[in-house]
């Protein structure tokens, strides 16, 4: 047969490497916003904005009025595994910030077109930067602006023929999907006042989330859901082996809804969104028991120690890993039961 010579093994050329690896962190607008409104919570930003241009496909702005950013971290900002949030492995451990891995920001100028305009409590005016693909600064100038930062994105994924395509050939359900994770942060944030614009091309812009920046789970949903919603939804409450509080809400059994599209059902760990598909199966699957021809809504916090779970299992850290998960879905599935399972009229005393 044919010798078959063994290739030579090389490095991959850095700015590729940095590509493929900026494209698992950032992997659909979602997650392109959902990281620079991270950044602005964990800045102490009191009002964000989120402003799209052509439902994000043109370019995408999250405008706050937190901490600003020094102008000794300029250069560095957008470098990769900067961050000014984790400095050693223990600090793991003890996360309460939604950052810690400085992948966003460089990971975004891999993607697409960053611009940075920021200002702190220091400086008398803002300075506006601009970074290339590798994350270099190569622009900085000063402009107006009032004390926090706005992150600018423009063409995402224009880079990346392939995703490019499937990104505008998919935008509506791109878009969709930044609502719901925009609804899930309105949801569980508390006094921050959240704002979603669309500008379309022509020039036409629509406010298609606003909401108070209220100070309790209760009141974040009526803002989001309106209060025919929430009085539909009965409480949930319950503490297990004395480490995870679990506080939400789930739909009474009479009051579901028609389709089961994920946009409804939202998932927190100490108030971080995650996707959480066993919790959200073992909702519906008790709900189906007292309504089978609707789903029902669920809005869940898990309190837990930060030492007992691990949000390091994927890139977008949005899956997580329990250390004690079948004991908390053993405790939550009698919780639900007892809501589920009782009448009417028995869940109402304790209704809110
Ligand atoms: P990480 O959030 O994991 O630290 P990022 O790439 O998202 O990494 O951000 C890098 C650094 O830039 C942050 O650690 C923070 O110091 C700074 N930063 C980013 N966005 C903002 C913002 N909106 N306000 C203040 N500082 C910011
Ligand atoms: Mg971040």
């Amino acid at each position: 047969g044919e010798v078959i010579v063994s290739p030579m093994i090389r490095p991959i050329n850095r700015g590729v490497v940095h590509r493929i690896c900026a494209g698992q962190v950032i992997l659909d607008l979602s997650s392109a916003v959902k990281e620079l409104v991270e950044n602005s919570l964990d800045a102490g930003a009191t009002s964000i904005e989120i402003a799209l241009k052509d439902y994000g496909q043109e370019s995408f702005q999250v405008i706050d009025n937190g901490s600003g950013i020094s102008p000794q971290n300029f250069k560095v900002l957008a470098l990769k595994h900067h961050t000014s949030k984790l400095l050693d492995f223990p600090d793991l451990q003890s996360l309460t910030t939604f950052g810690f891995r400085g992948e966003a920001l460089s990971s975004l100028c891999a993607l697409g077109d960053l611009t940075v305009e920021t200002r702190t409590v220091n400086e008398v005016v803002a300075t506006h930067l601009t970074y290339d693909r590798s994350g270099l600064l190569i622009d900085e100038r000063k402009t107006a602006r009032q004390i926090g930062t706005t992150v600018t994105v423009k063409k995402l994924f224009s880079n990346l023929p392939v995703r490019s395509k499937e990104f505008r050939r998919n935008i509506r359900k791109e878009y969709g999907r930044l609502i719901s994770l925009l609804n899930a942060y309105a949801v569980i944030v508390k006094g921050v006042r959240l704002v979603c614009t669309n500008t379309t091309g022509k020039n036409v812009r629509s406010v298609v989330l606003k909401t108070q920046g209220s100070a309790s789970l209760k009141d974040n949903i009526i803002s989001v859901f309106g209060m025919s919603t929430f009085s539909c939804l009965e409480p949930v409450r319950l503490s297990i082996l004395d480490s995870c509080v679990v506080e939400g809400f789930v739909s009474k059994s009479g009051y579901g809804s028609g389709r089961n599209l994920g946009d409804r059902q939202f998932f927190y760990v100490n108030g971080r969104p995650v996707d959480m598909p066993k919790v959200g199966k073992l909702v519906n699957e008790l709900y189906r028991c007292a309504n089978s021809k609707q789903y029902p809504i669920a809005i869940m916090n898990f309190s837990i120690p930060t030492r007992a779970y691990d949000v390091n299992v994927t890139p977008d850290k949005r899956k997580i890993f329990f250390s004690d998960e079948s004991s908390i879905l053993q405790s939550l599935r009698e919780a639900l039961e007892k809501i589920y399972s009782s009448n009417q009229a028995t869940y109402s005393v304790n209704r809110v």
